[in-house]
């Protein structure tokens, strides 16, 4: 009699504890099918929400250049702010008061006349020896420029479209010239006036490179950086934008596009 009771407990026994492994296997599968339908219903979602990326060094570089860029734009001379290239036209309603430079046939902005004579008289100390062989320029007189470039491109068998192209990878439109503000400039040694990238090498070129920002000038068109600017490197083109922002600018190795951006 005993022995059968033991049996039967046992029996009992397995029978609850195989019960009890189908009931959790169903309440697994339930809960499975129970999520399925909410996911398909947008109730819940699969994924846990993602965190918030961690700030790197880069990103907080460029926030606290940011914040220095529009610190330095308000302050900013208005007229200096323009900003001349494909995209963006000298505006019509933009004026600034000309002078001649030096009593020479050149002609700049009268904003830039003292620092820029003070920067060649500086490096004239020095024993160097500059040429400024372009300023201020009319649209008109852009126009001929381009012309000029035009007719030479097709004369060595380019299409009209062609020459246009290589043209304007040089020689911007007219209207698109920073030259029209009166605050560029076009600076070459003496000992080597051509407008290439032979430039470089002159002892003028390299002491304009080091020393422009202290006169408030950038070098526009800086190697490697003609997929934004849109123009060839050119060692020699000099841009006014002011002590504060020529220094900036310059230290922190950006285009006067980049400076646009994050200023304004
Ligand atoms: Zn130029």
């Amino acid at each position: 009699m005993v022995e059968i009771v033991v049996i039967l407990l046992m029996a009992n026994l397995f029978v609850a504890k195989h019960l009890d492994k189908v009931c959790n296997k169903e309440e697994k599968l339930n809960a499975v099918e129970t999520k399925q339908k909410a996911v398909k219903a947008g109730v819940i979602q699969t994924e846990a929400p993602t965190q918030e990326p961690r700030e790197t060094e880069a990103s907080k570089k460029e926030k606290a250049l940011k914040k220095e860029a529009k610190k330095l734009g308000k302050s900013m001379d208005e007229k200096l702010r323009i900003l001349v290239n494909k995209e963006h036209k000298v505006p019509a309603d933009y004026k600034v008061k000309l002078v001649t430079y030096k009593k020479t046939e050149k002609i700049v902005a009268k904003i830039i006349r003292a620092p820029l004579e003070q920067m060649l008289k500086d490096g004239e100390k020095e024993g160097l020896s500059f040429q400024l062989c372009s300023a201020y320029r009319s649209n008109k007189a852009q126009q001929r420029l381009v012309d000029r470039d035009v007719r030479k491109y097709k004369r060595q068998g380019l299409s009209e479209e062609e020459a246009l192209e290589k043209t304007y990878k040089v020689v911007q439109a007219a209207g698109h010239s920073e030259h029209a503000t009166g605050l560029a400039v076009d600076i070459v040694s003496d000992h080597n006036t051509s407008l290439n990238e032979t430039q470089e090498t002159t002892d003028e070129f390299q002491w304009l490179k080091a020393h422009c920002a202290e006169y408030g000038f950038i070098l526009r068109y800086p190697h490697g950086k003609t997929g934004i600017t849109g123009i060839i490197y050119e060692p020699w083109h000099f841009r006014y934008v002011g002590k504060e922002a020529a220094k900036f600018i310059t230290e922190n190795q950006l285009t006067y596009e980049e400076f646009y951006e994050m200023a304004w």
